[in-house]
């Protein structure tokens, strides 16, 4: 309780800064010839508020980035708004665009690349000052070595260059430059990521100490789960381009509703072994961006996923072997897509076999498999063979496919606070995500 009370004074105003409303960034897509688009950031609706620290979580390449990008405008939004004070900032160009880039900066995950290295630490800070025009050289000067000094660097280090400093020391130049035309807003992409953890213990304090002094908002992007955890107000958990889960960090972390968020946080190694949680281990690798399920975005690898009405009964093993199989389906139907993706994507577990027969005896082989399930098996791998695997993922889609699989889910409120969650189970007809998991975890 005292926790809650703590957080209360430290987080926000309550005064929204940023109003993020059916954003979506995608990449490509354009032009005649060209393949889908990456749909890196699938439209996603928030609010950050002035003065807090908002997370953002999720594995690698789910979006955060692009997100984070597109809030600060080096990404041009592919649709949807991102309000900043009232002002809708995708819609800004030219000078106007300008002018309110000092409102949001960013600082990168790797301070390795992210400093020219042919420049000195002075010039690197200075540089948003010179782009700006701020003021007098003189003024710039005086204003690169108090931003030196705030970020626990020292005056002669103006002169060197990054090369010459340690990752942690990087960074903290990183964030100089960052804070250089005192911003409100500032994106943090994994800032300690690339840091020894002693190292990041120190940069995320001073961190916070700089948003205490300089009235920050922040968002926070990490896929490191306990990071975000200690410094974060609220957070959102992100898959494929979408939000899963969003609301009070503690309450999240305690109380996990969405399948993906419980999964991700039973992975996350326990500081007290004796408390044991079991442990949710998701099958196969994330789907493409550029070919996202057409239901839930987390369906294909959703331990929680909800089976269609005339399968409820179907024995668990066989089941599983038909989920299999529409993922081995999916992946071949992927391939013929991309090439690079093919190589790429590819998964390990199903690489070795070469035919849909051999894949389809390794899975039903020992099982006594219903009728009625073996005669739609059996149509799909007639399809595959034919070439047809989009047919075949299609056809197994329409018969064994239930609402996660054909339908996007809502954002369901999921605690008093306000907490929302991306899940079909929310729905009063459907049984509860714990009830369903508790039956999942590894060893079961
Ligand atoms: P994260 O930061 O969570 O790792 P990113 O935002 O970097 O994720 O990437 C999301 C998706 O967009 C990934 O599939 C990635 O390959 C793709 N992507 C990122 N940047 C580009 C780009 N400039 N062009 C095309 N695809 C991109
Ligand atoms: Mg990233």
């Amino acid at each position: 309780m005292s926790n809650a009370i703590e957080r209360e004074q430290t987080a926000a105003s309550g005064e929204t800064l940023v109003d993020v409303q059916e954003l979506k960034t995608y990449y490509g897509g354009d032009g005649f010839f060209a393949s889908p688009p990456v749909k890196a950031v699938d439209t996603v609706d928030f609010e950050i508020q002035r003065g807090e620290t908002f997370g953002l979580v999720g594995e690698s390449g789910c979006g955060k980035s692009t997100l984070g990008r597109t809030l600060v405008q080096l990404e041009q939004a592919t649709e949807g708004s991102v309000s900043f004070d009232g002002t809708d900032i995708t819609e800004l160009s030219g000078p106007e665009l300008k002018q309110w880039r000092r409102n949001a900066q960013m600082v990168f995950q790797d301070p390795e690349s992210s400093l020219n290295d042919r420049m000195t630490v002075g010039e690197i800070i200075r540089e948003p000052l010179d782009a700006h025009d701020w003021k007098t050289k003189a003024d710039r000067r005086e204003r690169v070595t108090e931003l030196l000094s705030e970020v626990g660097l020292r005056e002669e280090h103006y002169f060197r260059y990054p090369h010459q400093f340690s990752g942690g020391q990087r960074q903290r130049v990183g964030i100089a430059r960052a804070l250089a035309l005192e911003p409100e807003f500032v994106v943090l992409d994994e800032p300690v990521s690339a840091l020894d953890v002693s190292v990041q213990a120190k940069i995320i304090t001073l961190l916070e100490d700089l948003q205490a002094e300089f009235d920050l908002t922040y968002l926070f992007i990490a896929h490191d789960l306990s990071v975000v955890r200690h410094i974060c107000d609220r957070v959102a958990v992100m898959y494929l381009g979408k939000i899963m889960e969003i609301g009070d960090t503690e309450e999240l972390y305690e109380n996990p509703q969405n399948p993906y968020t419980q999964a991700l946080l039973s992975a996350i190694p326990r500081p007290d072994p004796s408390v044991t949680i079991d442990r949710i281990t998701l099958p196969g690798t994330p789907p493409s961006p550029r070919d996202p399920p057409q239901g839930c975005q987390f369906s294909t690898r959703c331990p929680a996923k909800i089976r269609p009405e005339a399968y409820a009964d179907t024995d668990d093993e066989i089941w599983h072997a038909v989920e299999q199989l529409r993922e081995v389906v999916r992946e071949r139907s992927r391939m013929s897509l991309s090439t690079t993706d093919q190589l790429r994507k590819r998964l390990d577990r199903f690489s070795r076999f070469d035919d849909i027969e051999e894949t389809v005896t390794d899975l039903f082989g020992e099982l006594s498999v219903p009728q009625s399930v073996e005669d739609h098996v059996r149509h799909a791998v007639e399809l595959v063979k034919d070439g047809e695997p989009k047919a075949a993922q299609t056809y197994l889609r329409e018969e064994f496919g239930g609402v996660c699989d054909t339908t996007r889910p809502g954002h369901h409120q999921v605690s008093a606070a306000g907490r929302e969650s991306y899940c079909h189970r929310h729905l009063d007809e459907y049984e509860d995500t714990t009830t369903v998991l508790a039956n999942y975890v590894d060893g079961a």
